[in-house]
C-alpha cells in the first residue's frame, strides 16, 4: 500500500514536472507552427510587400531584431518561456559574433534564428555590399550556433529600406525577405506602456499579422509581458514560422491566403499619392494610428489618418506664414489641396480604391 502511494507520489511529481516543461496551464502558448517555403514566398509583409504570411483571424507571429544583446535578449527569452511561445530573432552578425551563447540559447529554447546582416547597415547598399553584409550574417550565426541547419533562410534589411537588388538576391539564393504587418515603435523614444498600447491597438485594427520589436532595447523588456497579457485576454494566438525542409514539408496554403491587405497608413499614402498629395507623406509616415477598437476596419482609419496628417501639416504651414513668395505659394498650394472640394474627390476615390482592396 505503503509502495502504492509513493509510486503516485512519483508519477503525480512526474507529470507535474512535464507539464512544467511542456507549459504552464494559464500560459498563451504557440498555437501552431507554420512551415512555409522561402521559394514559393520570397518577400512577405504587407508594410511594404503585395504578401504577407498566410495568417488567420487573431493570429499574431512575433519576431525581434537587432539583437542578441544579453542584457536584454535573456529577459525577453524568459518571458517568452513564461508565456510558452516562439519567435523568430532576426539577429546582426556583429553582435552574434560577440554573444555566441546567446544565439545558442535562442536556438536552443525552440526560437526560429534569422539573419539581419553582418553590420546592421541603414543605408542603400550595393549589390556587391549587400552580398557581403547577407553571406556574412549568415555565416556568423551559423557559427554561433555550429549546425548550418540551425539557421532559417529568413532574412529582414536593416531600417525596412527595401531595395529591389537585395531582394532579387536573396530570392535568387532561396533566402525569405521579412518586411513586417505592424510595429510598435519601439526603438523610439517613447515609455513600455505606450510600446504595448501601440502594439494593441495596432493588432486590433488589423486583426492579425507580423509584429515587429526589438530585444535591445529596456522598454521592449518591459513592454513584453503586459504585450502577451493583453493578446492571451483579447483572444489572439501565437504562430510560429520555421522553413520547409526535406523532413518538414510546407503548410498547405491557397495563394489568396499570401495576399496582404494593406494597412490603413499603406492605404492614406497610396491614396495621396495616385491624388498628387504626395508632399503629405512623410506627415502621414509620422502620424500615429488613432486608437481603434476591435470592429474599426483599416478604410475609416485610412480617412482618419489622411485628414489628421493634412491637418497637422496645415498648422505646420500656418506657423510659417509670416514669410516669403515661396512660402504663400505653398499656403495657396495647401488651402487649395485641403478645400472641401479637395476632401470630397479624395473620399470617393478612397471608397473606391476600398472596393478594390482584397478582404
Ligand atoms: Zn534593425
Amino acid at each position: 500500500m505503503r509502495s502504492t502511494i509513493a509510486a503516485c507520489a512519483i508519477l503525480v511529481l512526474l507529470i507535474g514536472t512535464v507539464d512544467a516543461e511542456q507549459c504552464s496551464p494559464g500560459a498563451l502558448g504557440v498555437s501552431r507552427t507554420l512551415v512555409v517555403d522561402p521559394k514559393e514566398h520570397s518577400r512577405v509583409g504587407s508594410m511594404q510587400y503585395p504578401e504577407t504570411l498566410p495568417l488567420n483571424d487573431h493570429e499574431v507571429v512575433l519576431t525581434f531584431d537587432d539583437g542578441p544583446l544579453p542584457r536584454y535578449t535573456n529577459r525577453v527569452l524568459e518571458t517568452l518561456a513564461s508565456e510558452c511561445v516562439k519567435a523568430t530573432f532576426f539577429m546582426v552578425g556583429q553582435m552574434a559574433r560577440a554573444y555566441p551563447w546567446t544565439v545558442r540559447r535562442v536556438y536552443d529554447e525552440g526560437h526560429t534564428v534569422a539573419s539581419h546582416t553582418q553590420n546592421h547597415p541603414v543605408r542603400k547598399m550595393s549589390v556587391a555590399q549587400a552580398a557581403r553584409e547577407i553571406e556574412e550574417g549568415f555565416a556568423s550565426l551559423r557559427e554561433a550556433i555550429g549546425d548550418p541547419q540551425a539557421v532559417s533562410p529568413f532574412f529582414r534589411i536593416p531600417g525596412l529600406l527595401r531595395q529591389k537588388s537585395v531582394e532579387q538576391y536573396l530570392a535568387a539564393h532561396g533566402d525569405m525577405t521579412w518586411s513586417a504587418d505592424f510595429l510598435a515603435d519601439d526603438w523610439t523614444r517613447i515609455n513600455n506602456s505606450e510600446v504595448a498600447r501601440r502594439a494593441i491597438s495596432r493588432i486590433e485594427a488589423r486583426g492579425k499579422g507580423i509584429l515587429l520589436l526589438h530585444d535591445i532595447h529596456p522598454r521592449t523588456v518591459l513592454a513584453l509581458p503586459e504585450i502577451l497579457n493583453e493578446f492571451k485576454s483579447r483572444g489572439y494566438k501565437i504562430v510560429h514560422v520555421v522553413p520547409a525542409a526535406a523532413d518538414r514539408p510546407k503548410t498547405a496554403t491557397s495563394a489568396q491566403q499570401w495576399v496582404a491587405r494593406p494597412t490603413p497608413l499603406k492605404i492614406a499614402q497610396d491614396l495621396a499619392k495616385a491624388h498628387g498629395w504626395g508632399d503629405y507623406d512623410a506627415e502621414i509616415m509620422d502620424t500615429q494610428a488613432p486608437q481603434v477598437s476591435s470592429s474599426t476596419s483599416p478604410e475609416p482609419m485610412a480617412a482618419t489618418i489622411l485628414q489628421s496628417s493634412i491637418l497637422r501639416s496645415l498648422r505646420m504651414r500656418a506657423i510659417n506664414w509670416s514669410c516669403s513668395t515661396v512660402c504663400f505659394r505653398a499656403r495657396r498650394r495647401s488651402a487649395r489641396r485641403t478645400s472641401d472640394s479637395s476632401f470630397v474627390e479624395l473620399f470617393p476615390a478612397l471608397a473606391q480604391a476600398l472596393v478594390q482592396t482584397p478582404a
